[in-house]
């Protein structure tokens, strides 16, 4: 556990500091600014050190006996992007769109909805992958696609 210091001279003992911060993303160690305490666990805000970001964001934590506090979550600030090599964003540029929205999705904690787009940016990959590998079969790969994707709603709804 780490000692901290809390306002009004009190301290606490916390497992673990945030090390990334959650707008640049950045391997940080950050400057603790100050903490309000909340019923069952405090909230830490802290500073992100690196230059040019130097965002304040807060840290949550639960506690069981008012002394001894355990990290949960830090606000979301920025979500992360999945970057993809050139040959795959040039192929099929929706696929890295819809990925990257459901990967946002996810970090949102919004897990019905990445997993159902996560498939369905895979699908746009292999359909512009297969039209790049023979584009004269573009019209057949479209139609098989949209056959499936027509199926699966008429099952669903
Ligand atoms: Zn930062």
């Amino acid at each position: 556990m780490i000692s901290i210091e809390l306002e009004r001279d009190n301290k606490a003992a916390i497992d673990v500091i945030p090390n990334e911060c959650p707008y640049c993303h950045k391997s940080i160690g950050p400057v603790l600014l100050g903490n309000n305490s909340i019923i069952g666990g405090i909230e830490l805000i802290y500073q992100c050190p690196s230059f040019p970001c130097q965002r304040a964001f807060i840290a949550s934590y639960i506690s069981f006996n008012n002394y001894a506090f355990f990290f949960q979550k830090t606000n979301i600030g920025e979500p992360k992007e999945t970057s993809f090599s050139e040959e795959i964003r040039e192929i099929s540029p929706l696929f890295v769109k819809i990925y990257n929205e459901s990967f946002f999705a996810e970090q949102y904690n919004l897990t019905a909805i990445c997993g159902v787009g996560y498939r369905k940016s895979v699908e746009y990959l292999i359909k512009d992958y297969l039209i790049e590998k023979q584009p004269a079969q573009k019209g057949k790969y479209q139609e098989q696609i949209f056959r499936e994707l027509y199926k699966r709603r008429r099952f669903r709804f």
